[in-house]
């Protein structure tokens, strides 16, 4: 076993609006699409797309759309023997508004993530027997304590994508051995707004200070603050290109990155491939259907 990604899956319901509406306001869109989405299904199909071989713990509803979502998983070579179908609940599912600077809203209703257990990670626990594991926030917080507890007790590098924002226990933040916030999840996790590169260095100082050697924080379009304990901090540029939807740029950065990993590059490689990437990935619309495949992120390297 390679990398194991522990997270959600969602079906993500998107529109796209010229504006995003007030409360109390409604407003007609251009374009509705069911796409494939959440977290951890967007950060396993990067992975798999990205080269990496991914084995995925995961939960779905017992509706329709899962078995389509699962195919989706297999298709891209995920192996998806660890995804449970809980009957009586909903697959995961994300409400997604984007707008016409390529900004979105998301709100979450978490489904069968929810019920991804740490007793299901047991019926699973040769999974966590990996090189890496990689985490995100939609899925039981204790879940993902158990996860990387078990998958680091048995030497994997334990990565964790600390979104959506929220602050986080420093049980599990003591577990994590890189950690990849964007800015507003940074600021949730240290306070520290980061505003420039010197409040980027203060946060990635305080969660060094909590025991994670690896610090990135994605800066959007300005690229990533990349710290390493011990060392200093440093700005590394994003690849320029044409937005037009942001969604699952964290996502696709996330899985590529550790797809470059897992094929041991060093570290300063493996960030300028997520971000090739990432940057890809803003260059079309939606989750699961804007990530690249490795001869596109390598095209765009060359
Ligand atoms: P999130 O999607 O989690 O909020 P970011 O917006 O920081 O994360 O984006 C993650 C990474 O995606 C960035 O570090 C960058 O490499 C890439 N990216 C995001 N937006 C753009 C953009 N407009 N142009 C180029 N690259 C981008």
């Amino acid at each position: 076993m390679t990398l194991t990604v522990v997270g959600s899956i969602n079906i993500d319901h998107v529109i796209r609006l010229a504006q995003f509406p007030r409360p109390g306001e409604t407003l007609t869109g251009s374009d509705y699409q069911i796409v494939p989405g959440g977290k951890g299904a967007n950060q396993a199909v990067a992975a798999a797309r990205a080269g990496a071989q991914t084995h995925f713990i995961a939960c779905v509803g017992d509706d329709a759309l899962a078995k389509t979502l699962v195919e989706g998983f297999v298709a891209d070579g995920i192996d998806t023997q660890a995804i449970e179908s809980i009957s009586g609940v909903n697959t995961g599912v994300a409400l997604i508004q984007v707008n016409n600077e390529g900004e979105n809203t998301i709100s979450l209703a978490a489904g069968a993530n929810a019920r991804l257990t740490p007793e299901q990670l047991q019926r699973h626990s040769g999974g966590l027997a990996c090189e890496q594991l990689l985490l995100q926030l939609e899925i039981p917080l204790e879940t993902n304590i158990a996860a990387a507890a078990q998958a680091k007790a048995q030497g994997a590098r334990v990565v964790l994508n600390p979104a959506p924002a929220q602050t986080l226990p420093d049980t599990l933040l003591s577990l994590v051995d890189m950690i990849t916030p964007n800015e507003t999840e940074a600021e949730r996790l240290t306070g520290i707004r980061v505003k420039d590169d010197a409040a980027a260095a203060q946060a990635a100082a305080a969660l060094h200070a909590k025991g994670i050697n690896t610090v990135i924080i994605t800066l959007g379009a300005r690229g990533v603050w990349l710290s390493e304990q011990g060392k200093p901090g440093q700005l590394i540029a994003g690849f320029k290109v044409n937005a037009i939807d942001t969604t699952a740029a964290g996502d696709t950065f996330n899985g590529a990155l550790l797809a470059a990993l897992q094929q041991q590059q060093p570290l300063m490689a493996a960030v300028r491939f997520a971000q090739a990437a990432a940057a890809l990935s803003v260059t079309r619309h939606g989750a699961q259907t804007s990530i690249p495949y490795l001869a596109d992120i390598q095209a765009l390297l060359d």
